[in-house]
């Protein structure tokens, strides 16, 4: 049976990603006519969670899963500034710095020229050593 009116509520977080706004929560309100002929109002009410399963505001929604998290939870790739969740950032510890978010390809990227540069100072330390065992 068609209501007579309907309402309906949303709250939605918009993603820059896909332009497209993601709902987290929705209310519904319907008046129906019963088969008696009186009008009964019904209520529907959606509640979708953050994924990051904390309470408070949404904060953005992961490019990666689609995940929404809370302000804390959610966050920015350091490199590329796409929006990512806690389960897709990558932490780089650095010496003088807090740890620097990354998004899984950009922390593949600068963890390969990381590795890269430990492997030639290897090299370069173990040459040195083989120099100085002849020397002695
Ligand atoms: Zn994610
Ligand atoms: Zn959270
Ligand atoms: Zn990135």
């Amino acid at each position: 049976m068609k209501p007579i009116r309907q309402n309906e509520a949303r709250k939605v977080t918009p993603d820059r990603i896909t332009g497209q706004d993601r709902i987290l929560d929705r209310r519904q309100k319907k008046h129906i006519r019963s088969d008696q002929g009186s009008v009964n109002s019904m209520d529907v009410e959606w509640v979708f969670f953050l994924d990051c399963e904390c309470k408070g505001e949404a904060a953005g929604r992961c490019f990666e899963c689609g995940a929404i998290s809370c302000e804390t939870c959610h966050g920015r790739c350091h490199a590329c500034r796409k929006p990512i969740c806690m389960q897709h950032s990558h932490f780089l510890e650095t010496d003088d710095q807090e740890p620097i978010r990354l998004c899984g390809r950009c922390h593949d990227k600068i963890s390969r020229k990381q590795t890269r540069a430990k492997i030639g100072r290897f090299f370069l330390s173990f040459l040195v050593q083989q120099e100085d065992g002849r020397d002695g």
